[in-house]
């Protein structure tokens, strides 16, 4: 069942009858969410637009000057600068986009566009990627902007078109047709990190994103000899391409523990007070939980076949098959990867690009790491924050073109009993009206910090 809360639904008022960023944040969460900006990855996208103007909207209700970008119909993204106390200060930038990957409505008990609340949590398509943190950014910068605070340093904030088909149209439009945007930003703060996890009554650990593996989509495609499907066939394309995509998709690459890698299972053996073996990984992911598919992903470059494709009729032989594959590379492996994947394959398939990006990783200090350590730590006294390896891709991949050090910072305190991962791209996706609130609040210590 759903219901709606109607001291949020209306008036955006919080406790004294004051509007705050707490008190807005769920509302502009559900009024994004309404907004369907379903990414289909086929060059459609008509509902950024709208998002990049209600972003736009929001803040130059308070005085901003947001710009709008478009970089093809309908693909538009908003950027706007906050002026800081010490203009003399490398600048932050936070970004989110407004994309969001499709959603069947059948298949979910609540609406995915109509932004409900119900048990305590907004429910909808992008409640956790990431319409959440483009609400706690919007509800934390109108709440400065409405009283008077500034930010120590300059803040650019970016609201994102296409991150879900790789940024084409957003980040990466923005950073090669209009890099000056970024001038003096030396650090930046998006998804996926900052959500917490529940390892015992003492201690959450909230994972901070610190590096992304590269990506490296390909086509494989073998050429054989078509004919006749009831004469002999010695080179048949696709029993060559099915032996090898095959091969690949059983085949396991070797453990190997990067930087980030290393310094997660590092704090984590030290909050948990035991050794962590490298070399026996499936016992440290089975005391991991839900974040276990987060973390096991970032133990190995993969290659999963994705798509098949050859043939035309039963009694023909085609000339040529064609397979997909999905491959993912850690940080300063992306020539190991090649190679090995070009061994497995074998000599017979011819290799070519789809789509490619590059793998990022910063290190896990600094002044801004301690900055988000006592935000979280002031607003939840059993914090810990630690740093990790995203298996997916994220508009940091852009950023670090212009030598960004990114970081995923959207903090998020969740029940332990939610499948938070699960939920990227899964069906009822929602996000906790309390865990947007705490966000709020830490984004807010965490911008006094900056
Ligand atoms: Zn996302």
């Amino acid at each position: 069942m759903s219901e709606t809360n109607p001291s949020r639904s209306g008036g955006q008022v919080g406790q004294g009858g004051q509007v705050t960023g707490e008190s807005e944040v769920a509302d502009l969460c559900r009024e994004l969410i309404r907004i369907d900006t379903s990414n289909y990855g086929d060059g459609s996208g008509p509902g950024e637009r709208a998002a990049a103007e209600y972003v736009a909207g929001k803040l130059a209700e308070f005085g901003l000057e947001p710009q709008i970008f478009e970089s093809a119909k309908g693909r538009a993204s908003t950027v706007a600068r906050i002026a800081g106390e010490d203009p003399s200060r490398p600048a932050l930038l936070i970004h989110g986009h407004t994309d969001v990957v499709p959603a069947n409505a059948d298949d979910w008990t609540h609406h995915p566009f109509a932004g409900e609340i119900a048990d305590g949590c907004v429910w909808g398509r992008g409640a956790v990627d990431m319409k959440d943190m483009d609400a706690m950014t919007l509800a934390v910068v109108r709440d400065r902007l409405r009283t008077g605070r500034k930010p120590p340093r300059d803040i650019v904030l970016a609201f994102l078109a296409d991150e879900e088909a790789g940024g084409v149209y957003g980040a990466h439009h923005l950073v090669d047709k209009h890099p000056g945007l970024f001038e003096g930003v030396t650090e930046a703060i998006g998804e996926v990190g900052g959500f917490s996890f529940t390892v015992n009554e003492n201690l959450r650990l909230y994972l901070v994103e610190t590096a992304e593996k590269g990506m490296h989509w390909m086509r494989l495609t073998v050429d054989g000899t078509a004919g006749h499907g009831s004469m002999t066939n010695n080179d048949n394309a696709i029993t060559e391409l099915c032996e090898a995509v095959a091969r690949l998709g059983r085949h396991r690459f070797p453990v190997r523990v990067t930087k980030s890698v290393r310094h997660f299972l590092d704090e984590l053996s030290d909050a948990l007070g035991i050794e962590l073996d490298p070399e026996d990984m499936d016992s440290v992911l089975e005391r991991l939980g839900g974040i276990a598919k987060l973390i096991g992903a970032t133990l190995r470059n993969t290659a999963q076949p994705t798509m098949l494709g050859a043939g035309y009729k039963v009694n023909v032989v085609p000339g040529q098959a064609t397979a997909h594959v999905d491959g993912r590379y850690l940080p300063g492996l992306k020539d190991e990867f090649e190679a090995e994947l070009d061994r497995v394959l074998g000599p017979r398939i011819r290799r070519e690009t789809v789509h490619a990006d590059r793998a990022v990783e910063t290190d896990f200090d600094g002044a801004l790491v301690e900055a988000m350590q006592l935000a979280l730590k002031a607003e939840d006294p059993i914090a810990r924050a630690v740093p990790y390896c995203l298996s997916g891709g994220t508009d940091a991949k852009s950023f670090s073109e212009l030598g960004i050090r990114c970081f995923g910072f959207a903090p998020l305190r969740l029940p332990p009993e939610l499948d938070f991962a699960g939920m990227f791209h899964g069906v009822d996706e929602r996000v906790p009206v309390d865990g947007l609130e705490f966000g709020v609040r830490v984004l807010d210590r965490f911008i006094d910090a900056c």
